[in-house]
């Protein structure tokens, strides 16, 4: 086919070139215009070679299957097969095109709608679930219609080049990919602050915001470019394409080199001001990456990771090793875990044990830790443990009220107390807080004094400040770090940590764009955490700023509302 171009907004930087793997929305589209008497064979003939290659599909998934999801994932493929083997499957897609006149995917789409309609129909809970069964069996059938003739290119897709394109995808999600050879995703819905995309750069996977109409120009199984940093996603790209993203993928190599001479120096502007650079991290191998490049410690480690893996987060045990290993992996520098924060798009619901998805408004952070205070004494036991081993810092997220710090703070201290009388070591631990609702930005005098230091959450601040949610691409344009209100409460919180003699670290996306940098050591950081991929960019920012001449400038230009400027001054 042709080559075909569309444009989105790019989220997570960089061009990539693979094998489109397409998962369907479950609501697709079709277009129901009816087929002429003569196209009917056709179309029969289209439906029966989908669902023979769906078949084979699902064969080849069982063919793959290793280790203990062997059984478990079995059971589903089998399920599937099933389905696609009952003769009624075909003959009721078949009917729509016969009786109907409908083209194979809009009977498809009306013989999946009265199946899920008879699903829902069912008293048992445990039957009616299997109604997603058929969604997922139709959405495979649906991805071998678009494909067509084609056979997915399966040398590009074992060589590991993967393109996802979907409607969405959670950071679990992205996890799993990559196992499959992820080296880009397309989704039609997230924004440039969702947690998704947060992972999608700290994995430096390109990734692309594109609209519904990338369901038709894109099939299952293209050779697909996605360009995030131009905003394109080219499907069949042709040579000239080609060319210009192995010179693109040329000078980013160039750069990187010549970056990589920064792993050792100073991080200091030119009029000697020392900027300490933290590490964000997410697991492990970020652990691995601050250190070799030389970061100041683990500014923030999400230890939602653990959730992943263990659905209760797993036991004291399980946690003390994974706290120690980060802390041993450090060298002495200090390590900040922070304590589970579960939010709207950080994972399941079963992670916090309240059904559906938790809310951004609703019971996470800080909140469902104390309304969970067993689970979360285990989390800070295992973390003052792994303070045997080397500096280690605790931090509560979503702090609202001072109540509710002080109850936090007194589980800490109940669980010290614990240990001690247990003979079990512990080291000095800061205990701080993160600034990332209103409400803390402007209690932050009085939570400097209650607490040891401070983080300050921009992506989550940015969302609370303008009711703007970081993860719908729909108030993308709403949520604006650089808001004269979100510019108000950041300062403001700066002051007060100055004045109360705290450190604070700005430890959201923020601080990882080297675009920001001149902007936020103007206002007054110095502390900055970021995913260990941005450190050394950030890090060339900062040895080319005068501290001194940008603090005058940039608190002028904030109370002028001119902010912006600076950014953009800063150039690309
Ligand atoms: C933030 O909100 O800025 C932050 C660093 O936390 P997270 O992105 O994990 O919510
Ligand atoms: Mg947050």
């Amino acid at each position: 086919m042709a080559r075909r171009e569309l444009r989105g907004e790019g989220t997570a930087r960089g061009a990539a070139l693979g094998t489109a793997r397409i998962v369907y929305p479950l609501d697709f589209a079709v277009v129901s215009d009816p087929v002429d008497r003569h196209e009917v064979p056709a179309e029969l003939a289209r439906v029966d070679a989908a669902i023979a290659r769906a078949r084979a599909e699902l064969d080849e998934v069982r063919r793959r299957l290793r280790g203990p999801l062997r059984r478990e994932i079995g059971e589903f493929v089998d399920a599937h097969a099933l389905i696609l083997d009952d003769a009624e499957f075909a003959e009721g897609i078949h009917a729509g095109i016969v009786e109907r006149r409908l083209n194979a995917e809009a009977a498809l789409k009306a013989h999946r709608d009265q199946l899920v309609e008879a699903f829902e129909a069912i008293d048992d809970p445990y039957l009616r679930s299997r109604g997603e069964d058929i969604e997922q069996v139709v959405a495979r059938v649906f991805a071998a219609l678009k494909r067509g003739h084609l056979e997915p290119r399966r040398a590009r897709a074992a060589s590991g080049a993967i393109v996802l394109v979907a409607e969405s995808v959670a950071p679990d999600e992205i996890e799993a990919w990559q196992h499959e050879g992820l080296v880009a995703l397309v989704v039609t819905r997230s924004s440039v602050w969702s947690h998704a995309t947060i992972l999608a750069r700290a994995l430096r996977l390109p990734m692309l915001v594109a609209g519904p109409e990338v369901f038709d120009a894109v099939r299952d199984g293209d050779p697909v470019l996605v360009d995030a940093d131009a905003g394109l996603v080219i499907a069949d790209p042709d040579s000239l394409d080609l060319s210009r993203l192995r010179e693109r993928q040329r000078a980013q190599a160039r750069s990187a080199r010549a970056r990589a001479k920064l792993r050792t120096a100073d991080t200091r502007t030119r009029d000697g001001l020392a900027i300490r650079l933290w590490a964000n991290a997410e697991h492990e191998d970020d652990i691995v990456l601050a250190r070799r490049l030389g970061a100041t410690g683990i500014g923030l480690y999400r230890t939602e990771f653990l959730y992943a893996a263990h659905a209760d987060g797993g036991d004291e045990e399980t946690q003390f090793r994974a706290y120690r290993d980060a802390v041993l992996a450090m060298g002495g520098r200090p390590v900040t875990l922070r304590t589970l924060d579960v939010g709207g798009d950080k994972g399941n619901g079963s992670m916090s044990g309240t059904g559906g998805a938790p809310s951004a408004l609703g019971l996470r952070g800080l909140r469902l830790s104390l309304a969970q205070p067993a689970a979360f004494a285990t989390q800070i036991r295992a973390m003052l443990r792994a303070s045997a081993y080397g500096p280690v810092r605790i931090l509560f997220p979503m702090v609202t009220s001072l109540e509710e710090a002080a109850r936090a703070r007194a589980i800490v201290e109940a669980c010290r107390a614990e240990l001690d009388l247990a003979g079990v070591r512990t080291g000095e631990v800061p205990i701080g807080a993160m600034i990332e609702v209103p409400a803390a930005a402007l209690v932050s005098d009085r939570l400097a004094k209650a607490f040891d230091f401070l983080a300050l959450g921009s992506n989550d601040l940015v969302q609370y400040t303008l009711a703007a949610d970081r993860n719908d691409v729909a108030v993308a344009a709403c949520y604006d770090p650089l808001h004269p209100a979100v510019l108000a409460l950041i300062t403001m919180t700066l002051d007060h940590a100055r004045r109360a003699r705290r450190l604070l670290t700005l430890c959201g996306e923020l601080a990882a764009d080297p675009r920001a940098t001149a902007l936020l050591v103007g206002l007054g950081f110095t502390d900055l955490s970021m995913h260990p991929n941005a450190l050394l960019e950030v890090r060339e920012r900062v040895l080319g700023l005068h501290a001194g001449a940008l603090r005058k400038r940039v608190r002028r230009l904030v109370a002028a509302g001119e902010a912006r400027s600076l950014l953009e001054e800063a150039g690309d």
